[in-house]
């Protein structure tokens, strides 16, 4: 019944200049349900010649699509929000099922694939430029906005909707066009974008989708001449190449990279609150986003309480197939991730670090996993430096205010950040003390459409939403008007 619903959206092919095609090889890739270990279906295993045919059909249309008013792009993006949710149940059980998060998840991120393309379809009507005094007295100046052109987006499989919204919304709205690379692992919740473009009538060439070779494809993404921008979700390593491949074109890049977030309960939190928002800052999407919490940094004087209560809250989680009733943690993505969680596990515990509950793998098999809090650790274990992206909730024992913005700040990561105190003067000390580009203050889950969304340091480049996150999608030009 539920296959029923979610299968209409399958796209088992690319969407290149508004033809659903095979590879040219007819090679394809296997989609495996990680809640089960079973196939759902393929998709193409594309390379470098299907890559740069979506790349010409995407530089043929923006000839035109730059020249559609901003109205009518504005009126095309609310239908596609419409469309999205009123597929929204369908969408959700199609994500749940190549990617393992609850439903309830799902519906959460497709809704939030919506909200994403409703902003833009309004922000698209306030790219603003400038008119602004002149020096001359026979000349004016004017600044502009305009299209960048070609984008391409690769995308991660945490999030494997709304990581496209947040690059789709903006290209749209300002007027570009797009390739799009989905992770191999969700390919669907991407392809499915395709098809809801067609349905509300975007042109042909507009949204190009395609799978496959990500060395293949991300290789002819950055550099090939007619892409102007590249717009990547994903690891540190990866976005690092991307940066350099992408440099000998000097395109625009957008990096929304990996974290190391601290999350910081000092004495006075309100210590319930701090606790809901751990379990929800850690175990979102089983530990798999790059906001998630990797190092609890608890003060001395309620350590004992939250780890404690922490612990309590974390055992009561439901683990189960995402799809299921009830359900609060699928599986992790692959056994891979099991692999690393497991790595990060032993090391803590080799180096003193104390299971309070969880550490091994759930009886429910495959790659399950028990939610798992680790007390008493240390800065030599491998997770104070590493991105975790599982279950895992390490937790430190710190003294003063200083002490944990200097642990919180010692890192390459500068993506999320969140910490709990009723202390008004410390809400303003420690928030500009810390070196994050999100800071969650008493809240432990902060992303919301009409924010700027992105890293400092390693953890990226750039912004998504907000009104921040159309501006790497447009041109500033200067014009000067002389000889009045
Ligand atoms: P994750 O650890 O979340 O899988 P990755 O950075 O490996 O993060 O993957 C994010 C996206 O980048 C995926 O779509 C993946 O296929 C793609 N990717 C991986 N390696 C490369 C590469 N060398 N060039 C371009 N894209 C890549």
């Amino acid at each position: 019944m539920m296959l029923q619903k979610s299968s209409q959206f399958m796209k088992q092919a690319n969407l290149i200049d508004g033809e659903w095609v095979a590879a040219d090889s007819g090679k394809t890739i296997d989609v495996i349900n990680p809640a089960t270990g079973l196939k759902i279906g393929t998709v193409p295993n594309s390379g470098k010649a299907e890559t740069q045919r979506a790349i010409n059909a995407a530089a043929k249309a923006f000839k035109t699509w730059r020249k559609t008013s901003v109205l009518e792009r504005s009126k095309l993006m609310r239908k596609l929000h419409d469309a999205i949710l009123d597929n929204q149940d369908a969408l959700a059980e199609l994500l749940t099922l190549e990617q393992g998060k609850s439903l309830a998840e799902s519906k959460g991120e497709i809704g939030m694939s919506a909200a994403y393309i409703l902003w833009y379809a309004e922000e698209a009507r306030r790219t603003y430029g400038d008119v602004v005094p002149s020096p001359w007295a026979d000349r004016r100046i004017l600044v502009t906005k305009e299209p960048v052109g070609v984008i391409a987006a690769i995308t991660p499989w945490n999030f494997p909707s709304s990581m496209l919204a947040r690059k789709i919304g903006p290209a749209l709205a300002s007027g570009c066009t797009a390739v799009v690379k989905p992770a191999t692992q969700t390919p669907y919740s991407g392809l499915v974008w395709g098809s809801l473009c067609e349905e509300v009538g975007i042109p042909k060439g507009v949204v190009n989708i395609l799978t496959g070779s990500a060395t293949e494809i991300g290789g002819e993404i950055t550099s090939n001449e007619l892409v102007r921008k590249i717009t990547f979700t994903g690891s540190t390593e990866i976005g690092k190449i991307l940066i350099k491949q992408a440099a000998d074109t000097v395109k625009k890049v957008s990096m929304e990279l990996g974290g190391n977030a601290p999350f910081i309960v000092f004495d006075d939190a309100d210590v319930d609150r701090a606790v809901d928002g751990a379990i929800i800052a850690k175990f979102r999407n089983s530990g798999q986003t790059c906001v998630c919490t990797n190092r609890f940094l608890v003060q001395a004087g309620i350590y004992d309480t939250f780890v404690e209560k922490f612990a309590a809250a974390t055992q009561k989680l439901k683990i189960g197939n995402g799809l299921e009733e009830g359900t609060q943690q699928g599986p992790l993505i692959d056994d891979k991730a099991v692999a690393k969680v497991e790595e990060f596990i032993a090391d803590a515990t080799q180096k003193g670090g104390k299971i309070i509950t969880g550490g091994k793998r759930h009886a429910l098999g495959g790659s399950f996993f028990e939610p798992t809090v680790i007390a008493d650790a240390t800065p030599e274990m491998l997770f104070t430096k590493e991105e975790i992206f599982g279950p895992v909730a390490p937790i430190y024992k710190f003294q003063s205010e200083q002490e944990a913005v200097d642990l919180a700040n010692d890192t390459q990561f500068g993506l999320a950040s969140y910490f709990y105190t009723q202390d008004l003067g410390r809400v303003f000390r420690v928030s500009e003390g810390l070196k994050y580009g999100l800071i969650g203050v008493n809240e432990g889950m902060i992303t919301t459409v009409e924010a700027p969304f992105g890293g400092l340091k390693e953890s990226g480049l750039g912004k998504e939403g907000g009104h921040q996150g159309i501006e790497d999608y447009l041109d500033t030009k200067y014009v000067c008007v002389g000889g009045l």
